[in-house]
C-alpha cells in the first residue's frame, strides 16, 4: 500500500485565532509542500484571504459546516486535490491542513477521513491541533459545547493571545486545558507562532472519541453577509460595533470583515464576543470586489436587525 498522506485538522472556536496559526505555520518553508482546505460558515469566505498563501491547493469550503452539511464535500475535495496532483495541474503536496469552522466537531470530521474508502486509502488523520483562546477560552468552554469537544479531540492545544491576556490567566486556563485533556501538548502561540515540527508531529488517535454527533447542525447559529456600497469612516464604524458587541457580545459568535476605509487595501476587522481585536490595513484588495463585506456568526439575531442598527447609526453620523 501506497504511503498515506497526512491530514492535520485545525480547530478552535469562533475567532480563537485558527487562521492566524495557520498563516504563520503556511508562511515557513518547511511547510511548503501542504494543500490546505479552509472551511467557513459563511457563504463569503474571509479566511482564506488572510492566509497570504492562496495558490491552487487552497480549497475554500463555504457556506456549510464539515462536520455537519459538507462531510462529503470534504471527501469529494481530497480526492480532487489528489485526482489534480496526478495529472500535475497543482504543485505537489506532501500533507493537507484541514481549517475547520469555529463550531466543529472534529470527530465526524475524523470519521469521513476513516470510513470513504477512496479517502482512506490515500489519506490518513494525523493530527487534531485545538486553538484556545486565553481572552475568552474559560467562558467558551463553559458554555459552548463544541469548544469543549474540540479540546477533548485534540492531539494539541494551543492558547492564543498570550501576547494580549493577562500571565494569570493564560496559567488558569493552561491548568483547566491539562485536567480536561492530559494525553495532548499544550504549547502557547502568541501572534499565532507556534513550532511547526510540534505541531503537526502525528498523533493518537482515540477511537473512543470517533462517534457520530446525534445533535442537529448547529441549528441556532445563522451566518450573514452585510456588503456596504461605500467607504466607511473607521472611527464612526469602530464605535457602532463596540455598542453593538457591548450589548449583544455573547450572541455575537464572531464578527469578521473586510472594509473599505478609503485606503488602497481594507481593514480586516476581526470580532470575538465582547472583543474586538486592533484592526488590521492589508496592502491591497485580495480579489476584484472592493464593496466592504462584514460576515456575522451569530445566535439569534437576523441580518435585518444588524442593517437597521448600521443604517441608523451612519445616519446620525452624517448629520452635520
Ligand atoms: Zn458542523
Amino acid at each position: 500500500m501506497a504511503e498515506r498522506l497526512p491530514v492535520v485538522l485545525v480547530t478552535g472556536f469562533l475567532g480563537s485565532g485558527k487562521t492566524t496559526l495557520l498563516s504563520r505555520l503556511l508562511g515557513r518553508p518547511e511547510l511548503g509542500e501542504t494543500a490546505v482546505i479552509v472551511n467557513e460558515l459563511g457563504e463569503v469566505g474571509i479566511d482564506h484571504h488572510l492566509l497570504r498563501r492562496v495558490d491552487e491547493r487552497t480549497v475554500l469550503l463555504g457556506n456549510g459546516c464539515l462536520c455537519c452539511t459538507l462531510r462529503g464535500d470534504l471527501a469529494d475535495e481530497l480526492r480532487d486535490l489528489l485526482s489534480r496532483r496526478t495529472r500535475g495541474e497543482i504543485p505537489p503536496f506532501r500533507r493537507v491542513l484541514v481549517e475547520t469552522t469555529g463550531l466543529a466537531d472534529p470527530a465526524p470530521v475524523l470519521n469521513t477521513l476513516l470510513a470513504e474508502p477512496v479517502v482512506s486509502h490515500h489519506f490518513e488523520p494525523a493530527a487534531v491541533i485545538a486553538t484556545v483562546d486565553a481572552l475568552n477560552g474559560e467562558g467558551q468552554l463553559e458554555r459552548e459545547p463544541e469548544t469543549l469537544k474540540q479540546v477533548l479531540v485534540a492531539d494539541r492545544l494551543v492558547v492564543t493571545k498570550t501576547d494580549v491576556a493577562e500571565r494569570e490567566a493564560v496559567d488558569t486556563l493552561a491548568e483547566r486545558l491539562r485536567g480536561l485533556n492530559p494525553a495532548a501538548d499544550l504549547l502557547e502561540a502568541s501572534f499565532g507562532e507556534a513550532d511547526p515540527a510540534l505541531l503537526l508531529a502525528p498523533g493518537e488517535l482515540d477511537p473512543r472519541l470517533l462517534v457520530l454527533p446525534d445533535t442537529p447542525p448547529h441549528a441556532d447559529v445563522e451566518p450573514f453577509v452585510l456588503f456596504i456600497d461605500r467607504p466607511v469612516d473607521w472611527t464612526a464604524f469602530g464605535i457602532w460595533l463596540t455598542m453593538l458587541l457591548a450589548s449583544r457580545g455573547a450572541d455575537v459568535l464572531r464578527v469578521k470583515g473586510l472594509l473599505d476605509v478609503g485606503a488602497p487595501g481594507p481593514v480586516v476587522l476581526n470580532g470575538v464576543q465582547h472583543v474586538v481585536h486592533p484592526p488590521e490595513h492589508l496592502e491591497a484588495w485580495p480579489d476584484d470586489d472592493r464593496r466592504s463585506r462584514l460576515v456575522f456568526i451569530a445566535r439569534g439575531i437576523g441580518k435585518d436587525e444588524v442593517e437597521k442598527s448600521l443604517a441608523a447609526f451612519d445616519a446620525a453620523a452624517r448629520r452635520p
